[in-house]
């Protein structure tokens, strides 16, 4: 098969592109390596196989393929807060061109979305039927309306039956090939654990998250694809929930650091708590998640160690 992924540079887009590779596709990797970074792109251009392309989704693209997964986009807070409209640019308009090039050479289109669009949940844990509490007007909303435009492109495409667009809602998710400056909670405690900094906490560390290390995410992705019909929005994302205090503690366990913690305040619109219901994706796809929290972690960690 002939897979064309958007975000291919990215930690999640590495990630799928290695394990498309790993069983004998074709990959081509679509980047411009905003957020993205060209380390990825030599890994992957080392395995056989794999096509670099340098390109601004916000541009239109026209690439033959059997799959378009469709990735591109900043998904830190800090990151896509930083150029809040280029966000909401790649969101959209880069989801319409993927949309057009899948529709233009028959391809089935999956549509990396999030658990953002839920917003602050009002609902916990958070089903696929549930339709959110987002603030169109605060800092998160770049990014969180961007891909909740993005679902609506794609069920309209869908509608139409111009492409068979499936769309994930990607819980927090972790692993190697991160970037260290990702900003992401996850990077932060671990970066800052290894270099013998305190870790710094928003808030009080009360809110929660459910945090799903990358292979488990990647073989979801993967059966969404192969089921045989479009199963509207599915959840992917690890049901166990953590306060920010206690993955804190678990870092800390994990790496050895002793410091005090270091209290920041709580970013705008931050949601109190977040949690997948897996139970579509339990019953569609035979899946859930596999790699506890301490296993992800200390694999995430030995992959800091190795870069530093
Ligand atoms: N957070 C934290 N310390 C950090 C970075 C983030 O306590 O150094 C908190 C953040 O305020 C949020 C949670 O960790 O409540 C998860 O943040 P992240 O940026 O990883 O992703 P989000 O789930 O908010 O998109």
């Amino acid at each position: 098969m002939k897979y064309l992924v958007t975000g291919a540079a990215g930690f999640l887009g590495s990630n799928l592109c290695a394990r498309l590779l790993a069983e004998g596709h074709q990959v081509i990797g679509l980047d411009n390596l905003h957020s993205g970074r060209q380390v990825n792109v030599d890994w992957l251009a080392s395995m056989s196989g794999f096509t670099f392309v340098r390109h601004d989704v916000i541009e239109p693209f026209d690439i033959a393929c059997d799959v378009l997964c469709n990735l591109a986009c900043p998904a830190s807070p800090p990151h896509y807060q930083e150029e809040p409209v280029n966000t909401a640019k790649t969101a959209v308009i880069g989801t319409l061109h993927a949309l057009e090039n899948a529709a233009r050479h028959n391809a089935v289109l999956l549509q990396a979305s999030t658990s953002e669009i839920y917003g602050d949940p009002l609902v916990h844990p958070q089903p696929e039927t549930y339709w959110g509490n987002v603030n169109t007007l605060g800092p998160r909303a770049c990014y969180d309306e961007g891909k909740r435009m993005g679902e609506t492109l794609c069920s309209d495409f869908t509608r139409l039956g111009k492409v068979d667009a499936r769309i994930i809602r990607i819980f927090n998710t972790y692993g190697p090939r991160m970037r260290g400056d990702d900003g992401r909670v996850v990077t932060n405690f671990i970066v800052q654990s290894l270099s013998g900094k305190p870790l710094t906490i928003s808030g009080d560390g009360s809110q929660t998250r459910s945090f799903c290390y990358v292979d488990d995410l990647i073989e979801g992705l993967l059966r969404v694809i192969a089921l045989g019909s479009n199963p509207g929005p599915v959840n992917l994302g690890n049901p166990v929930e953590f306060t920010m205090l206690e993955l804190a503690a678990e870092v800390q366990r994990l790496t050895g650091s002793r410091l005090p913690l270091v209290r920041m305040p709580l970013p705008a619109d931050d949601p109190k708590q977040r949690k997948p219901d897996i139970s579509k994706a339990e019953r569609i796809l035979g899946w859930r998640p596999k790699v506890e929290l301490s296993e992800g972690l200390s694999r995430t960690i030995d992959y800091f160690r190795r870069q530093a």
